[in-house]
């Protein structure tokens, strides 16, 4: 096996195969391999092939167990292995070391990149007066820069990419080319010389003179607002210390409560103004740079509209050159709230911007490499330690998920939901999550999700022949999916898919019990559900226990006045002395109130409803903190801003048949509402009750049928209190508990609960 080497007495010369599988490819693996082998004078060579990189490497027995040392401790940025596999081979003499063209590609599971943000070593080129990069907003390599934004098609080389336009100069030639350099097959590789180049327009598309950077540092500190153009679409940008602009960008975007997000210039600013602990700062500081919820400083000087009625922030850090170069000294915060039109897609391409964004925007900083397709920002929070995804897209997408499937199991196309439209294709075992689309209750994002999901099956070669979507008659999302006709539609209950959803992502196969709280979705009685605790797997679910159904007057235009829907709760729970109630808290709805209490009356388009977001809007209202949900989930956020640090003392409840009731609930508010008790605290008791009746009515699922596994799901849990606080009772009762972390509890998560019970369900036949 081994030889010894002529002129070499004491050197053992041996040969290894080396495989490496996890995420290597597309990483800079290949030529980091190379390096290293290089730096020890080894010889041999490296390719890719369908489950990974193979290295046959040969030298000196020391040298080539360094080597080895030196690959199981990868510093590569984006690199991520789980396994190394090693085998003694026949040395064979190789005097050189290559990289060898990939083997059997196309075969394999086909890899599209996510877009990744700047790494320092672009950042400090793009810093560094000497570099022929300084201040280029383009500026990337092998770790960093555009790739699901650009790509057109695969397999991913730069002239399947926007920067197609683009030819290298002999430079960037020559980085493409030396297997040494940071740039090596760095498809979106570009300088001044060559590359795409920013420019600052007017809100008539004329190019502003002078150098577009000093002008839009300039523009901004003047308190103008700017539309930028970024990775996956524009931004709206103002200086986020300046509450004038705030105001400005507030009216004129039309959004008068909802939480901007902040870009801050860096990692010491952001903890100059929010509490920040160490998974948080890993998360903003990631190769996948979202925006990370942050609790603010009490001491905090910020602008109260940044985020009205929350004591949290959220921050990202510059994740382009582009973004890195809108800062200064006198410029530490920037709002970056996206680039839309209230309910519409992204703003992607200029002229677009143009158009769209023209009545907010007072200067446009765009650039000529274009965006193939949108990308939202990401949004995460961290709850006890652990990152939950609020919003997965840029940066996680298209990364597929490992998910349990059964064994041949065909290939899945699921629509999701109509609201935080996310779609998800299911091939081999993973799940690829498209990226946030939003509301499809507008036509042009119903054009956005059909692209975006046709050209990302096409791109991963999946041929889906089985469809799933929510049962829900009316959602856009399912009567789209029904035209695809497909040969097997599956339709999938809409808590039965959040169930799911948190099973798969949590890699579960047998039988759980579901705590699943949200605001909306369609029930198997074909009311309104959202306060749910189940039973099930992927095949099949139980209904065991639920919320009160309580009426909607008016339907869906409750949701945006909770006050409506206070006033629905004290008639069902109080009868007429409700009514006289809610027209004492409500004095200025005096009219409406009696209209409202007609056609409960009558049972007038009051469709029932047993949602967990709906009672939180209910006592929001009661308590007077919140009269208006102007974004979702509005109410719920608000009231835990008011019950942080207050008294908490369950009220009564009773579990009556599969009913959790409402009535002592509402009763003991209202005792309290006329006592004059502190609203924090009533806020703080409400919680508590919500927390223990969902944990009551666990424990009787657990005594009925043996199960001892929780999933939670559904909006409501995207409410850190929610969640801590049950999890932490579920678990003091012995529970075994599975929450989300990778995708979002949310409406966000519901394609990938759905393509899994229509795989399951399938492989029954
Ligand atoms: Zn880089
Ligand atoms: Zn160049
Ligand atoms: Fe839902």
């Amino acid at each position: 096996m081994a030889v010894r080497l002529p002129g070499q007495r004491d050197t053992i010369r041996v040969r290894r195969r080396v495989e490496v599988t996890g995420l290597v490819q597309g990483v800079g693996f290949r030529p980091y391999v190379y390096r290293e082998a290089k730096k020890r004078s080894l010889y041999g060579w490296v390719l890719n092939n369908k489950y990974g990189v193979v290295v046959e490497i040969e030298g000196p027995v020391a040298a080539v167990d360094e080597f080895l040392t030196e690959l199981r401790h990868c510093p590569l940025r984006l690199a991520c292995i789980s396994d190394i596999r090693c085998t003694n081979q026949e040395p064979v003499g190789d005097e050189t070391f290559l990289i060898r063209e990939s083997a059997g590609e196309g075969e394999g599971v086909i890899r599209i990149p996510a877009d990744v943000a700047v790494c320092p070593h672009c950042r400090a080129d793009v810093q560094s007066l000497e570099n022929r990069r300084y201040h280029y907003p383009f500026t990337n390599c092998t770790d960093c820069g555009p790739r699901y934004t650009i790509i057109e098609s695969v397999p991913y080389d730069r002239n399947q990419t926007t920067m197609s336009q683009f030819t290298m100069c002999e430079e960037c030639t020559y980085e493409y080319l030396e297997p040494l350099d940071r740039r090596f097959h760095a498809q979106p590789n570009a300088c001044p010389k060559c590359g795409p180049q920013a420019v600052l327009q007017d809100g008539q598309g004329e190019t502003v003179a002078g150098y577009w950077r000093e002008n839009a540092l300039s523009f901004l500190k003047a308190g103008h607002i700017l539309a930028v153009k970024g990775l996956g679409g524009f931004h709206l940008a103002c200086d986020a210390n300046n509450p004038d602009a705030v105001e400005l960008l507030r009216s004129r975007k039309g959004r008068p409560a909802r939480p901007f997000a902040v870009m801050c210039r860096n990692i010491d600013l952001v903890r100059r103004h929010c509490n920040l602990n160490e998974t948080e700062e890993i998360l903003l500081n990631s190769p996948e740079s979202p925006i990370v919820v942050l609790r603010r400083r009490s001491d905090s000087l910020l602008p109260g509209g940044l985020a009205p009625g929350s004591g949290t922030l959220g921050v990202m850090i510059p994740y382009t050159p582009l973004h890195f170069l809108l800062f200064d000294d006198q410029l530490e915060m920037l709002v970056m709230t996206s680039g839309n039109e209230s309910g519409l897609p992204l703003v992607k391409d200029s002229e677009e911007a143009l158009r769209g964004l023209g009545h907010v925007a007072d200067f446009f900083l765009t650039h000529d490499r274009p965006i193939h397709r949108r990308c939202d920002d990401s949004l995460l929070q961290v709850v006890e330690g652990e990152p939950c995804m609020l919003r997965r897209s840029r940066g996680y997408v298209p990364t597929p998920l490992p998910v349990p499937v059964p064994r041949q199991s065909p290939q899945v196309f699921a629509a999701g939901g109509d609201y935080k439209n996310t779609f998800c294709l299911l091939k081999d075992g993973f799940a690829y999550l498209g990226p946030h689309i939003g509301d499809l209750a507008y036509a042009e994002t119903r054009q956005v999700h059909l692209v975006a999901a046709k050209e990302l099956g096409e791109m991963l070669e999946v041929h889906p022949t089985v469809v799933a979507f929510d049962h829900h008659p009316g959602y856009y999302s399912s009567v789209l999916a029904r035209q695809q006709q497909l040969r097997d539609s599956q339709p999938v209950w809409h808590h039965h898919a959040h169930l799911a959803s948190c099973m798969g992502e949590n890699m579960l196969t047998g039988p759980v019990i579901g705590v699943i709280c949200d605001g909306t979705g369609y029930g198997q009685d074909g009311t309104i559900w959202g306060g749910e605790v189940l039973s099930g797997d992927y095949r099949d679910f139980q209904r065991e226990y639920h919320l009160e159904p309580v009426p909607i007057p008016g339907g869906e235009g409750a949701v945006r006045y909770p006050w409506r829907m206070a006033a629905s709760y004290l008639w069902h729970c109080l009868g007429e002395e409700g009514i006289t109630l809610a027209a004492a808290l409500f004095p200025d709805r005096d009219r409406e109130i009696n209209l409202l209490h007609k056609m409960l009356e009558h049972d007038f388009n009051s469709p029932l409803a047993s949602s967990c977001g709906r009672l939180y809007d209910t006592v929001a209202a009661l308590l007077g903190v919140c009269r208006e949900n102007t974004y979702d989930g509005q109410a719920p956020m608000e009231l835990a801003e008011v019950a942080l640090g207050c008294e908490r003392e369950a009220y009564p409840f009773s579990i009556e048949g599969k009913i959790l009731t409402c009535k002592r609930l509402i009763h003991g508010i209202a005792a309290d509402l006329r006592q004059g008790r502190d609203v924090g605290d009533i806020a703080a008791s409400f919680e508590k009750t919500v927390v223990e009746m969902f944990a009551a009515a666990a424990e009787r699922v657990r005594q009925q049928t043996g199960l001892n596994r929780v999933v939670l799901s559904g909006g409501s849990f995207q409410n850190p209190y929610l969640l801590t606080a049950l999890r932490a009772r579920l678990r003091l009762l012995g529970f075994q508990i599975f929450t989300h972390k990778l995708i979002p509890a949310n409406d966000g998560g519901l394609a990938l609960g759905q393509a899994l019970v229509a795989v399951w369900r399938r492989s029954d036949n």
